[in-house]
């Protein structure tokens, strides 16, 4: 069996990408392990933001099968609740397996082929391609040829992992250190007349946040933190010692894993691309993936779209525009706000207070704001000062946060100086991981069995 594109993983950034390739006229398939009516299950609600929605064009949502409700802005809060911070966007609530079964009729109808409960097995290599993939459905084993195989298998990264050790896109496995476990807790107020979620509200300090649910009396209290779910739990009790929130009782609970690891360096490989979770594409601020991964199949899209009007398979060099045109914009980015988010919450309660009053790291975000950013930089160093002088910022977190932010800084430049072509790329993934050495983990601070290390 012979297809253009084997896409592996039948969820929202698989799907988005079946769409954009079969219809640019090229032969795909979905390969997916679970059963069609199981699809996208492990979740029911989903935000996503409407403005990015928009900018790919998805199919809307409908009130009463995948739309739940809408808001138009999030907030931050302090470890202390003393402060918060405004993001003004409207977001969308969303049913997933309702909304990811619409993407798949979207897909569907530009002529893509599925097949379910089929998993993805290994890697068939050729002279160091990728030329396809061994299939199993029950105890039916068998192979399929492609020009192109994506790896969409989410965090589990079925294919990604299989590829050969010196492969050009790397085949890392994640660490319990380099995953956010997070816990979402549907919740019921005790005493529903007395509170309404309307909006997110999140307190970055201790990874925790509250959202509106579909119910009024009630809200998704929600969780996520490195190490293990255990570690998880610590993090919410230590928020409820020190926020009140009004009395409840939790209904159901919904457990998953996100990435927080640098994505590899290159997404591509000679017939082989990653994306999504699997590629590791998730905002290192809230976790949040749907959107940040069609940013990458979006421009995955155009230049495969391009390799594959050649002949033979979509090679590394003929799709290197991917990597470049990605890790230039969005994947600088990600990597700075990756690097600062370590010193941004490895400080007291107290001094994260003082951060969210004086507007440092923590700011607020509304729409048609102008940012200058060496105005920003400077107010960072002098608010940092005044904190020291006063005693509200103690010299060591100081220390640790322009380290932190002076290599994130670092990392962002060097990932806006991505090599144009393949031959400076084996420089440049050397500088690049010196400074993902020197950056650490947010893992690294934390206790195993207490809390942040700098929390007295
Ligand atoms: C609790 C929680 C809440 C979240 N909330 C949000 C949110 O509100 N907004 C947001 O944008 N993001 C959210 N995320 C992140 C988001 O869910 C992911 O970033 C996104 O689903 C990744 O999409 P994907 O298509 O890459 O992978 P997935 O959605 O994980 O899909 C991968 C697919 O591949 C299939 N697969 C895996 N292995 C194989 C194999 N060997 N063979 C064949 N098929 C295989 C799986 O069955 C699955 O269908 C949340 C994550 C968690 C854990």
């Amino acid at each position: 069996m012979q297809y253009d594109i084997v896409i592996i993983g039948a969820c929202t950034a698989g799907l988005y990408f079946a769409k954009r390739m079969a219809e640019q006229g090229y032969k795909v398939l979905v390969a997916e392990k679970d059963k069609k009516e199981d699809l996208a299950k492990r979740l029911r609600v989903f935000h996503m933001d409407y403005g990015e929605m928009q900018k790919y064009a998805v199919p809307k949502p409908e009130e009463g099968k995948d739309f739940l409700h809408s808001f138009k802005f999030s907030a931050s809060r302090s470890a202390l609740g003393k402060w918060e911070k405004y993001h003004e966007h409207t977001v969308y609530v969303m049913d997933l397996p309702a909304y990811v079964g619409r993407l798949m009729r979207w897909a569907e109808e530009y002529g893509v082929d599925f097949w379910f409960e089929t998993a993805f097995e290994d890697v068939i290599i050729q002279n160091g391609k990728v030329v396809g993939a061994k299939l199993r459905q029950g105890e039916k084993e068998f192979t399929v040829s492609s020009r192109l195989l994506a790896d969409c298998s989410g965090i589990a990264a079925a294919v990604r992992t299989k590829l050969p050790e010196d492969n050009l896109c790397e085949n890392f496995k994640l660490k319990d250190s380099d995953k956010f476990y997070v816990t979402v807790n549907y919740i019921s107020f005790l005493k529903p007349e007395k509170v309404h979620i309307r909006h997110t509200i999140s307190w970055p300090y201790y990874k925790v946040w509250i959202a509106p649910r579909e119910i009024e009396s009630g809200a998704i209290l929600g969780v996520g933190a490195n190490m293990s779910y255990a570690y998880g739990e610590r993090c919410l009790q230590k928020f409820l010692e020190n926020i009140t929130i009004p009395p409840y009782h939790i209904d159901k609970v919904e457990r998953g894993t996100v990435p927080y690891h640098r994505p590899p360096y290159s997404f591509v490989a000679d017939g082989f691309v990653a994306l999504g979770d699997s590629a590791c594409l998730t905002k290192p601020n809230n976790g949040e993936g749907v959107t940040a991964a069609w940013y990458l199949v979006d421009i995955a899209a155009e230049e495969i779209g391009y390799a594959l009007q050649n002949e033979g398979i979509a090679s590394a060099e003929e799709m290197w525009g991917v990597n470049v045109r990605y890790q230039t914009t969005q994947g600088a980015v990600f990597a700075e706000l990756l690097a600062t988010m370590t010193g941004a919450v490895d400080c007291s309660r107290e001094e994260n207070d003082y951060e969210f009053e004086h507007n440092l790291i923590f700011k607020n975000n509304l729409l048609n704001q102008q940012v200058d950013k060496k105005q920003e930089k400077n107010e960072l160093i002098k608010g940092l000062l005044k904190g020291v002088l006063n005693g509200r910022m103690r010299p060591k977190t100081i220390k640790k946060l322009l380290h932190y932010s002076s290599i994130a800084s670092k990392i962002k430049h060097h990932y806006q100086a991505f090599p144009t072509d393949m031959h400076g790329y084996a420089a440049w993934k050397l500088k690049a991981d010196a400074l993902w050495a020197s950056a650490g983990s947010m893992a690294d601070v934390v206790y195993d069995e207490g809390y942040y290390l700098n929390d007295l």
